[in-house]
């Protein structure tokens, strides 16, 4: 970087190497926020995605030096489903996700995709085969455009601003000063759970991965964010497998299967439908939440 500038030309050129200098670090950056990456496997290979379908083998974990989470998960989510997690807080399902993420490694036994055991692919083909829509949404000091090109930094204009707009948040980012050039974050304009919300979306849509994993978010949203969202999701779930925790149980009405945790293990798992129409840890769960199932035809 400290070589003699001859012209602009080299300026030019000086200033373009800058540029990837400082979006590198950035990325680089950004892979080290990613909370207990594990080292790859010697010969680790890259996953091949191919259906997403995803195993636990009778799973056990435990945090270092805590007590047992997952006490023997056994799951079997075929390619294309969509399955929400729901339990009292406590009960294991963010664990369920950060053990998909490889960001721990299982006590006992393993977690399969597509029939590989994820301990042994790179991460980096991992992590490329699945979106993530995490509760805490963490947005960099970056103009809007950036934040959502973040998950695909090959990506055109173009492509963002369509995912922007199946996400429902074109409208909110062009009123924003600045249109899409506006710097967010911690230290830019400040934007609501809801519209952060949606930019997450934006970003596993733009991301395109076979497998999505949903962390709701538990705050209120005021009922046009939340319609909105709801939208955003069933666009960006269409044609994936989906693993969400859910904490309103309304957020489940089009998922194909409903796995009901507690105390690290699973207590109830079936269609929603059928979970509502028989006593079991699901309708408690529903009762709880002031819901009542709708009365079925013998
Ligand atoms: P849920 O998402 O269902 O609320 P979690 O998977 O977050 O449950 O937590 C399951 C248990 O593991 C809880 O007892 C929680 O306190 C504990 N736990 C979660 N994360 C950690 C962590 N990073 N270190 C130690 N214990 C944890
Ligand atoms: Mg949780």
């Amino acid at each position: 970087c400290f070589t003699i500038l001859h012209g602009t030309r080299d300026l030019a050129v000086a200033l373009v190497d800058l540029t990837q200098h400082v979006a590198r670090l950035e990325e680089a950056t950004a892979t080290l926020l990613i909370p207990h990456a594990l080292p790859d496997a010697p010969q680790a290979r890259p996953l091949l995605l191919t259906a997403g379908g995803v195993t636990f083998d009778d799973v056990r974990f435990a945090y270092p030096g805590r007590p047992e989470v997952l006490k023997g998960v056994a799951l079997n989510i075929q390619p294309g489903q969509r399955v929400g997690l729901v339990g009292s807080s406590g009960a294991g399902k963010s664990t369920i996700l950060s053990l998909m993420q490889r960001f721990y490694d299982p006590s006992e036994g393993r977690i399969l995709i597509d029939g590989q055991d994820i301990s042994r692919v790179t991460q980096e083909s991992l992590r490329q085969g699945m979106a993530v829509v995490p509760q805490d949404i963490s947005l960099f000091h970056r103009t809007v455009l950036e934040n959502i090109r973040y998950a695909r930094p090959s990506a055109t204009t173009a492509e963002v601003l369509h995912a922007a707009e199946l996400a429902r948040c074109r409208d909110f980012i062009e009123a924003l000063p600045e249109g899409f050039e506006t710097v967010v974050g911690d230290r830019g304009t400040k934007l609501s759970g809801g519209q952060r919300q949606r930019i997450a979306i934006a970003r596993a849509i733009l991301k395109n991965a076979p497998l999505l994993l949903l962390d709701e978010a538990t705050s209120a949203l005021d009922t046009e964010s939340e319609q909105a969202i709801q939208g955003a999701l069933d666009t960006l779930m269409e044609g994936r497998t989906v693993v969400a925790i859910a904490h309103r149980l309304s957020t489940l009405r089009n998922f194909d299967r409903i796995i009901v945790m507690a105390n690290g293990e699973v207590v109830d798992d079936g269609s929603p439908t059928e979970l509502a129409n028989r006593a079991g840890p699901y309708r408690d769960l529903l009762a709880r939440q002031n819901v009542i199932p709708m009365p079925r035809a013998a």
